[in-house]
């Protein structure tokens, strides 16, 4: 019988990539990527469309598979043992820019279906816990309504009130506010930053510069596959180093 040897090392890092490289056929994506986000810490990925954000984030919690390189999520290494997967999409919520909500359940059933199927809770403490979340997000009055009953920005709220649901170690955000109207996004936006002010590890592709400057521990800059910039919100807006970063932010402003 062959042994199933999962790669477990002590770390403080909530998620730590290194040399992550990953090509789509012949399309090198990502190309030795590397990244420590620390518990507690909150960073915002920018950088143009095509650069690879999506799939850098994607490939945290396996929604996209790496060809190279290593990825820890809570000192666990991604591997293609099934468990691994299971457990650290258990670990780490994600928000995607379309909502992903499951139309035909109710707001409520939307927030307990994965405690109860993945975390085994019964219904009444899974209700309880959605509730809890749902008020947290402000939206606990919606809770019998079905999704398209729901605007953009109500929605996209229940979906980060079910991420949390799960008690996420960390929460990933892939362009959460892209799809929705201006007036709306500000309401998303504000339930992200009681999230990071409640301590939440997060990491964010996000255009939204204001958000970035406010929460953002650090801010990454990537560029065809590569991070190409990395500092503190302050220094990335106001001294961008890297002629790509300084054209991004010129194109933005
Ligand atoms: P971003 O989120 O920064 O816009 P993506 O990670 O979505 O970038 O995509 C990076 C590059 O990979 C793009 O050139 C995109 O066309 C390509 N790509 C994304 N997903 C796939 C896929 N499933 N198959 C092939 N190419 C893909
Ligand atoms: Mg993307």
């Amino acid at each position: 019988m062959t042994k199933q040897t999962t790669n477990i090392i002590s770390d403080d890092a909530a998620i730590r990539i290194t040399n992550l490289n990953k090509w789509y056929g012949d399309f090198h994506v990502l190309k030795d990527v590397n990244l420590t986000v620390k518990q507690g810490e909150r960073i915002v990925i920018a950088g143009p469309s095509g650069s690879g954000k999506s799939t850098l984030i994607r490939c945290i919690n396996r929604l996209e598979v790496h060809q190279k390189g290593e990825i820890f999520v809570d000192g666990i290494e991604l591997t293609s043992d099934v468990k691994n997967i299971s457990k650290i999409r258990s670990e780490v919520g994600m928000c995607f820019q379309s909502f992903n909500l499951f139309p035909h359940l109710t707001i409520l059933e939307n927030c307990t279906l994965a405690p109860m199927s993945v975390r085994g809770l019964s219904q009444t403490e899974a209700e309880e816990i959605a509730m809890h979340f749902l008020e947290k997000v402000r939206i606990s009055d919606q809770a019998m309504k079905h999704p398209g009953q729901l605007s953009g920005g109500q929605q996209q709220r229940v979906a980060i009130a079910r991420a949390l649901c799960m008690k996420p170690r960390a929460m990933l955000f892939d362009e959460p506010t892209s799809a929705l109207d201006p007036e709306t996004i500000k309401e998303v936006l504000d339930t992200m930053i009681t999230l990071a002010e409640d301590g939440m590890t997060m990491v964010c592709v996000t255009h939204e510069m204001g958000f970035a400057r406010q929460v953002a521990d650090r801010v990454i800059f990537m560029d065809k596959g590569t991070i190409v910039e990395e500092n503190t919100p302050d220094e990335f807006f106001d001294n961008p180093q890297h002629e790509r970063t300084q054209l991004f932010l010129s194109q933005i402003f």
